[in-house]
């Protein structure tokens, strides 16, 4: 069906603004001049400072709502963005949350396990349980789930980062607000950049692009693992949320994941994630994180300086958030 038949909640402060970044075009450019860098603040959605998971919580908060759900619970690493979100949209809409988290190797000792989301977690009241890398989260999760559901709750289980084919949603809909803002702008652009990590968004944007009838080129930036498992994940996601469109047979070109940027591991930033981060707060005073954008833009600034994006091309970068985790990770920058 239409995506305007899907329930949904108002969370984020859409449409959120499109604009240029003149100063890091410039700074980038070199002699010849380069591309035109543009960017879609899906930083600014607002819930309790922002992010992408909120658009696709408007679809799954809404789907909880029709389903008379009481209780959230969903799952990340410790300073997920997706489970601060998730927490922020549930004592909003005056739901109980609890957030299934895990330690992450090779993260700062200091901060990390207390400030930054894991601090605002608490104060919207979410409840957390914390487990040590790789423990049984997810059947935790499911454990509790099924508990709750025994005691007479109703809980709701949002998978890790929002992503199935309902959350995705939110990007076929950040897709077409995009191409709306663009037409106005008078801009077509021929390439977009976003962090890859849960796959939700990719597949969202994907989708909503080809449904837009775009032919902008979707350069997915790797936060976690190699392509192969990537670009698979992107598409299990892009098919069920094209399913639920109706929209099984659209064509939605080549999936595409760059897993040069991510190294050493999740959660970990390079020299060129934090170069990323610095140079955008210099130029820009645009504040990146370094565990998603910092890479999605350390792969836009490398293949710019390749000579892989031709001089002229607009080119979109999506902001996707998560600025506030620039308090766990004070000791590296
Ligand atoms: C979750 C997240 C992403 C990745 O989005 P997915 O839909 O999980 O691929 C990118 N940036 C930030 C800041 C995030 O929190």
């Amino acid at each position: 069906m239409p995506i305007s038949r899907f329930p949904r909640t108002p969370l984020a402060h859409l449409p959120t603004p499109l604009e240029p970044l003149d100063r890091l075009s410039e700074a980038l450019g070199g002699p010849g001049g380069g591309p035109r860098i543009w960017v879609k603040r899906d930083d600014c959605t607002g819930l309790a400072t922002g992010g992408n998971k909120t658009r696709k919580l408007e679809f799954l908060m809404g789907d909880a709502l029709a389903r008379g759900c009481d209780t959230v619970l969903t799952a990340g690493g410790l300073q997920s963005n997706h489970a601060r979100q998730t927490a922020a949209a549930a004592a909003k809409l005056g739901l109980r949350c609890e957030l299934f988290l895990e330690t992450v190797p090779g993260t700062p000792d200091t901060d990390y396990d207390r400030n930054a989301n894991v601090l605002l977690d608490r104060l919207v009241g979410a409840e957390a349980h914390v487990f040590e890398h790789g423990g049984p989260l997810l059947q935790a999760m499911a454990d509790r789930a099924e508990e709750l559901a025994g005691q007479g709750a109703s809980p709701y289980a949002i998978p890790v980062g929002g992503s199935n084919g309902v959350g995705a949603l939110g990007y076929v809909d950040c897709a077409l607000e995009t191409e709306r803002q663009a037409t106005e702008l008078g801009v077509r652009f021929a390439q977009v950049f976003v962090a890859s990590g849960s796959a939700g968004t990719q597949a969202g944007l994907l989708a909503g692009l080809a449904l837009a009838g775009s032919t902008a080129r979707v350069i997915g930036v790797n936060v976690s693992t190699d392509s192969a498992e990537q670009s698979a994940k992107v598409s299990a996601v892009l098919h069920e949320c094209l399913e639920l469109l109706d929209g099984a047979k659209t064509d939605v070109g080549d999936i595409v994941c760059d897993d040069g940027y991510f190294h050493p591991s999740y959660g970990v930033p390079n020299d060129g994630t934090l170069e990323a981060v610095r140079l955008l707060a210099e130029t820009e005073a645009l504040l990146l994180d370094p565990v998603y954008t910092g890479k999605a833009m350390a792969g836009l600034i490398d293949y710019i300086r390749q000579g892989r994006i031709p001089a002229g091309e607009d080119i979109l970068f999506l902001h996707t958030g998560g600025q506030v985790a620039l308090f766990a990770y004070e000791s590296l920058l």
